[in-house]
């Protein structure tokens, strides 16, 4: 069973990084930038693909752009196909983005061409709630959409009423409370969870931390492998990256 982190962020070194993978007991791991969420995102998007040229089968880079910035179609392009990056990282709250924005018309098309998925920070007003979100993968209906926090404290409910109305969203509850996680499994497929830490940005024993919230649960070890990995190595496989893109 492999056990896939796919929410992380880039820090320190790649080799403490994977050091604390190791000891967590995560084999691999979607790696996002947080800078570049904000500033031109470039010379980010390069340091993440250096990062995780480390140890490339296990740090899995996902770029980040502003969709609002002119340029962000094509450095999603060229982190796709020059730098290997297998998908996106949206924080609409952060990069005060309405997901109603026409700006990420072009983005989801582009994610669609290269049939790669894209994670959201989701579960904070006014710009990143699971419902606005919802309205991207509505209309990106080919894009796997990951809401990364599972609708966080305050709107866990409502991210799964988004997954439950599109098929394309995807799930991380790390951040929902286990009671919401709880609810959350008795209403969606198994499939439609994916394990998500955000590591990178607290301490060294978040990643565990969030991995024993997962198996505290007791499900049945072919669920919880799903869960923790399954879901999202399947993901993976099914998105082409940019093999997808060389074949047109
Ligand atoms: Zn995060």
């Amino acid at each position: 069973m492999t056990v896939l982190d796919a929410h992380t962020h880039m820090s320190g070194s790649p080799h403490d990084f994977l050091a604390m993978m190791d000891a967590s007991g995560v084999d691999r791991a979607l790696v996002f930038t947080l800078d570049g969420l904000y500033v031109d995102p470039a010379p980010y998007n390069d340091r993440l693909a250096e990062f995780c040229a480390a140890d490339p089968v296990r740090l899995i880079p996902f770029c980040s752009v502003h969709p609002r910035y002119p340029g962000a179609v094509p450095e999603l392009r060229r982190c796709v196909t020059q730098l290997g990056m297998r998908g996106l990282k949206l924080h609409p709250w952060a990069q005060c983005l309405s997901l109603l924005d026409s700006s990420l018309d072009g983005i989801g098309q582009e994610l669609e061409r290269f049939n790669v998925p894209v994670v959201f920070h989701d579960g904070t007003p006014p710009n990143s709630s699971p419902l606005q979100i919802a309205e991207f993968a509505r209309r990106h209906a080919r894009v796997p959409v990951i809401l990364g926090h599972g609708g966080l404290h305050d709107l866990w409910k409502e991210a799964v009423y988004a997954a439950e109305r599109y098929p394309n969203i995807y799930l991380t509850p790390s951040s929902m409370p286990m009671h919401g996680f709880r609810w959350a499994l008795a209403r969606l497929p198994i499939e439609r969870f994916v394990f998500g830490s955000d590591a990178g940005l607290g301490d060294l024993y978040w990643q565990p931390f969030q991995l024993a919230k997962v198996r505290s649960l007791h499900l049945r070890p072919d669920e919880e492998a799903l869960i923790l990995g399954g879901n999202a190595e399947r993901m993976l496989a099914r998105s082409g990256g940019c093999t997808a893109a060389f074949r047109g």
